[in-house]
């Protein structure tokens, strides 16, 4: 059996609360034999601020860089709202995605069929609802040259942010959705707005070449990204993997987040390029929300985002779709018994905390085993 190796950085607030429970879950895979992890943990955002004034150590960077996944909880809280801009506990993520270069960004947004009422959508337009957002996380408009204010001198200013994309950049982002369209409904739509942006008329001329070179076998559709919006909240069904840049990406997934209920509920993956040897990419697993400083060491944070993520984990980093699916499955089953954690509790349901959610989610784990 392959041993993998797993960096866990639980964070701040809720962050260690809700990792807690994905120890547990990884424990519980150790004693089934089923795989064999090596853990090691470190500190980041403000716990690594507090400890080493960085937001996250060399040290714990290198143990980022040599680990087969890393497992994120969630940084920051008003403690260190004070501190200096590049020592913020969210620099932390930022370095962790730069350095290790995860340019694919994976949001899937599923509505479990006994939360579909908790949608801001009619039930029946996201009953059974299961799309992946796959968002281009390292170039765009975020990170294009020149991005400035400059004085006129006339009493104005002038900003500037720089949309910028290379072949290379929409080339290896169209190839990942493709990928991961194969393990699905087989299909992608593509959304950018080449009717006005340069850019977006690359990105679709890019994507168009790539699915012809080897992955004609995968629907392939073209959206303009306002269109696209429009589409995400009148019939969310319709999709199965959307491809898009960073920053109609970083719309689009929060829009589809939405039509799922709550934060506590969404998991999300970080992929990186594939390493040339053993094919194995860089990734980052997290959960969508943030430390919940209000709810923090309280023992009330859901912990399905976080446990959802490491089955991203399984399924994406270790070929363990299948276990990843029995995960998701427990996470359904114990929703359909009427567990609910507060954020999502509904009338005539059981309210329970962090750990029970978790002996709930082990409990149905253990029944698909
Ligand atoms: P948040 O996601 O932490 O919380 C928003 C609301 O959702 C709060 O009411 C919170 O109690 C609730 N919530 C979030 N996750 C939950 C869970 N698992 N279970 C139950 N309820 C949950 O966002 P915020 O309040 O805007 O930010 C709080 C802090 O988190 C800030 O310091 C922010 O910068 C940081 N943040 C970090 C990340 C990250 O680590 N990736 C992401 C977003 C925000």
């Amino acid at each position: 059996m392959a041993t993998y190796k797993l960096f866990l950085l639980p964070g701040d607030g809720i962050g260690p609360e809700v990792m807690g429970q994905v120890r547990r879950v990884i424990q519980w895979f150790q004693d089934k034999g089923v795989a064999s992890f090596e853990l090691d943990e470190g500190l980041v955002g403000g716990a690594a601020y507090d400890a080493h004034g960085e937001s996250i150590s060399e040290d714990d960077m290198k143990k980022a860089m040599a680990a087969d996944a890393i497992i994120f909880g969630a940084v920051g809280g008003p403690k260190w709202d004070g501190i200096p801009y590049d020592k913020r506990p969210e620099a932390g993520l930022l370095r962790l995605r730069k350095d290790l270069a995860l340019y694919a960004n994976l949001r899937p947004a599923i509505v479990y069929p006994a939360l579909a009422d908790a949608s801001s959508l009619k039930k029946e337009l996201v009953e059974g609802l299961d799309i992946l957002i796959l968002r281009e996380l390292t170039g765009g408009v975020y990170f294009g040259e020149p991005k400035e204010i400059t004085d006129l001198g006339n009493g104005q200013q002038r900003a500037v942010d720089t949309q910028v994309y290379e072949t290379y950049e929409i080339d290896r982002i169209a190839r990942v959705a493709f990928e991961l369209a194969r393990t699905r409904d087989n299909r992608v739509c593509s959304m950018e707005k080449r009717n006005v942006m340069k850019s977006g008329l690359l990105w679709n001329q890019v994507v168009t070449a790539t699915h012809k070179d080897g992955y004609q076998d995968v629907e392939l559709s073209h959206m303009l990204a306002d269109a696209g919006g429009m589409q995400l909240v009148r019939n969310p069904k319709q999709f199965d993997v959307i491809v898009t840049d960073n920053l109609f990406g970083d719309i689009l997934s929060d829009v589809a987040a939405m039509l799922t209920g709550s934060l506590g509920m969404l998991p999300s993956a970080s992929l990186g390029a594939a390493d040339e040897k053993t094919g194995v990419r860089k990734a980052l697993y997290e959960p969508v929300h943030g430390s919940a400083p209000d709810i923090a060491g309280k023992g009330l944070a859901n912990p399905i985002a976080m446990i959802a993520s490491f089955a991203m984990c399984l399924r994406y980093s270790f070929g363990m779709g299948e276990w990843a699916g029995k995960v998701e499955t427990a996470i359904a089953n114990a929703l359909d018994k009427g567990y609910r954690t507060g954020d999502i509790m509904q009338p005539g349901m059981k309210q329970v905390g962090t750990v029970e959610m978790g002996d709930a989610i082990l409990a149905e784990l253990e029944t698909l085993a």
